[in-house]
């Protein structure tokens, strides 16, 4: 199918594309990589009186330390996060082991992190990333920008408290530190698939103890969930193995699943309790060596 027409502008600044989003009241959309929303308007799912593509601004590409924080720009594809030497480093690990796990190199090297963000699949895995590694999510509009903790962003299913002609422009998430690591778990039924059950975990060490706990659970829920006591249950505590198992019983309980054709509730409720027992252990291994 063909989408419905609309218009298309291709702006050069942030300043110039707020101030075309701003004039469609609402109506107007951003077009990164173009992976979910193209799609969208084919299907007819979504009419728009406007698409506005940011890939001509520059300066969105930015994936670097800068200021005590991770900075991801809204043109960081996650290709770009795959082949990153600075995702290796182990305290960012969570996003160097999510990037390949996402959809297929076509769709990876065109989609963006930013991108996967605004869209809220709670089948996204770049959500759950976020939400472990405690993002914050950076806006521009024609009012003015501001800065959203992710544990305010996802709404619901695909909604976010982005308000009508409202931006991302950035990803930031605080820098851990050295004693610090992560990891991404994701059950796929092949190569390319959006998750049946997905774990992202954040850990930051001290003296061999949890620091801090991000835990966070991917297509088990109308939106990418934060396994808030399971987070409680694991921070302030030794790793060790009935910890950790404590931690990933509450994960399990915070997820939400529905049976379908990925598997049955009780099935993926399992597989984020194992999930997150293995990616505790990993992360709480890496941050120690
Ligand atoms: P676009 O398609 O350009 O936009 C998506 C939505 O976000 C639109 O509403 C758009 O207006 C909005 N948006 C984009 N950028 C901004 C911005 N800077 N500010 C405000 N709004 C913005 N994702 C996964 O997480 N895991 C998977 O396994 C997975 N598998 C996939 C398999 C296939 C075959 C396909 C086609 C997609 C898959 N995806 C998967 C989705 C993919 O990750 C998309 O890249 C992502 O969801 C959207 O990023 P995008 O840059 O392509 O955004």
């Amino acid at each position: 199918m063909y989408p419905s027409q609309f218009e298309y502008h291709a702006p050069t600044s942030v300043a110039e594309a707020v101030e075309i989003l701003g004039r469609y009241d609402g109506e107007a959309r951003v077009l990164a990589g173009g992976q979910s929303l193209i799609p969208l308007l084919k299907l007819r799912f979504t009419t728009l009186r406007a698409v506005v593509d940011i890939n001509r601004i520059p300066g969105l590409d930015t994936l670097a330390v800068e200021d005590g924080a991770l900075r991801i720009g809204a043109l960081v594809r996650h290709r770009d996060c795959e082949r990153s030497p600075l995702l290796k480093e182990a305290r960012w690990r969570v996003l160097g082991q999510a990037a390949p796990q996402i959809a297929d190199p076509v769709v990876r090297n065109l989609g963006t992190v930013c991108g996967s963000v605004a869209h809220a699949d709670p089948q996204g895995d770049w959500g759950s990333v976020m939400l472990a590694a405690g993002a914050e999510v950076v806006t521009a509009s024609a009012a003015g920008g501001r800065t959203i903790p992710i544990a305010d962003f996802f709404q619901g299913p695909f909604t976010t408290a982005l308000e009508p002609g409202e931006m991302v422009t950035e990803i930031r998430l605080p820098d851990p530190g050295g004693r610090a690591s992560g990891a991404y778990l994701k059950l796929e039924r092949k190569v390319g698939d959006f998750a049946t059950a997905g774990v992202a975990v954040h850990l930051a060490m001290s003296d061999g103890s949890v620091a801090t706990a991000g835990i966070a659970l991917t297509g088990v829920g109308a939106r990418n969930i934060k396994a808030t006591a399971a987070e409680s249950a694991i921070a302030g505590r030794e790793p060790t193995p009935d910890a950790i198992a404590e931690a990933a019983r509450l994960a399990a309980e915070a997820a939400d699943p529905q049976d379908d054709l990925r598997g049955t509730a009780e099935y993926k409720r399992n597989v984020v309790r194992v999930f997150c027992q293995r990616g505790l252990q990993a992360a709480a291994a890496a941050a120690a060596a």
